[in-house]
């Protein structure tokens, strides 16, 4: 017997007919002995429906009641598949955020967790109660609904799991795990059967999105056992498959993996946006006064690079912020360039940040070699290369992403046979 958190995203509960198939995959845990609880989100689209009517309300409201608003969805899911475990015989009731309770802070709209009290769950599930929670949401120190923010349910999920000691977390999604690269790009692109938690990590920061990237952290953080699957596979289809998992992905600590490969996958982002400062100071003080009004601005930056001045007077500086951001950021640049005092800006939206992934690099030696002789050879030019122990990312052209996804996938030996 185990314990394990199954969660449901807006597609697999977008109507009744759905609601009643997820109940059947309960139902199967159940009938193999497992204690469950499950996390679902609101119906697809159900969210987006209840944040643009908050807009309409108000453009400006108070983000504390935009939370009582878009909880409202997840609620209604709970208490649906309660009724449709029910309909099967199996006792199961619905849980809201603020009944575990799952404590947050009070950043409203993007709340973080503080903690789980999983007592009265625990009870439930061992007494052979479903739990049917509501995902994406808690209470805050003030005792009122706070939202973990779009997305959020993955992390409920994952902190759920935690709370409550699960052996596992299922997440049942619309793909049928993580894959070595977008599979629309490259149809060579394989399911990866294990993944460690840091290469997830990237992968999700990377773009890879299958799972939010706070319920990443989280389950990293509490070694919470991930296992990430589709939620189109019949309820009855066989259980076993390699491992002893049906097809699906499972995200772990790297010591459950056996079999590492060097380079785990290939990811991409295109929300990146490059800006250049160019002839900035080479004093100290310099970094903090570009940097600092861009933190003020809550605008994040990623890559940095600079370089050691050649005559010890000044020197260029490239780093990349969401695209999203970026006319912000190049406003709030001009602004202050009293203080920062750079000769020219210069700035790219056109880019992508391709990246290579895997634990196996901190081990080998000419994996960044490898790359970017390929990304050469295609005549792919490297504006700005930053590494870590794990990963290598280069920004290059947006034009050539699907050629440098598909050349580095394959170089790395990842295509499918
Ligand atoms: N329903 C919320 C959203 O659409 C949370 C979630 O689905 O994870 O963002
Ligand atoms: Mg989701």
């Amino acid at each position: 017997m185990a314990r394990i958190v199954m969660k449901f995203g807006g597609t697999s509960v977008a109507n009744i007919e759905r609601i009643q198939n997820v109940a059947l995959h309960v139902k199967r845990e159940v009938e193999a002995g497992h204690e469950v609880a499950v996390v679902v989100s609101a119906m697809a689209g159900v969210t987006n429906q209840l944040v643009a009517w908050c807009k309409e309300a108000m453009p400006n409201y108070a983000t504390s009641e935009y939370d009582a608003v878009v909880s409202s969805g997840e609620q209604v899911t709970s208490g649906l598949l309660a009724i449709a475990l029910n309909n099967l015989g199996i006792k199961a009731r619905s849980y809201q955020g603020w009944q575990i309770p799952l404590r947050t802070d009070s950043t409203h709209g993007s709340a973080r967790i503080q903690g789980i009290e999983g007592d009265a769950l625990s009870k439930d599930l061992s007494s052979g109660t479903v739990a049917c929670i509501a995902g994406f949401q808690g209470v805050s120190p003030e005792g009122r609904i706070a939202t973990l923010g779009r997305g959020g349910s993955d992390t409920s999920a994952v902190a759920i799991a935690a709370g409550i000691k699960a052996d596992r977390c299922d997440i049942y999604t619309d793909v049928d795990g993580v894959y070595t690269t977008d599979p629309r790009i490259v149809p060579k692109a394989r399911r990866l059967p294990r993944v460690a938690f840091e290469e997830m990590l990237e992968m999700a920061s990377l773009g890879a999105k299958v799972l939010q990237v706070r319920s990443v952290e989280l389950a990293m953080v509490h070694n919470v056992r991930v296992f990430v699957r589709s939620s189109f596979d019949a309820p009855d289809a066989p259980q076993i498959g390699p491992g002893g998992l049906p097809p699906g992905t499972l995200i772990c600590d790297e010591e459950e993996i056996v079999e590492q490969q060097v380079v785990t996958g290939i990811a991409y982002s295109k929300d990146e946006a490059q800006i250049t400062l160019r002839g900035v100071q080479d004093k100290p003080g310099v970094a903090a006064a570009v940097f600092g009004p861009l933190a003020e601005a809550h605008i994040n930056v990623d890559m940095i690079v600079q370089n050691i001045s050649d005559d010890g007077t000044t020197t260029d500086l490239t780093f990349t912020v969401p695209v999203a951001d970026y006319e912000r950021a190049m406003a709030t640049l001009r602004a202050g360039n009293g203080a920062i005092g750079y000769a020219k800006i210069d700035g790219a939206s056109d880019v992508v940040k391709v990246s290579v992934v895997g634990i196996g690099m901190r081990s080998h030696a000419g994996v960044a070699a490898k790359a970017f002789a390929a990304l050469a050879a295609n005549g792919i030019n490297i504006r700005v290369i930053a590494t870590s122990e794990i990963k290598i990312s280069v920004l290059i052209d947006t034009a050539h992403t699907e050629l440098a996804v598909r050349t580095l996938h394959s170089i790395y030996g990842l295509d499918q046979a």
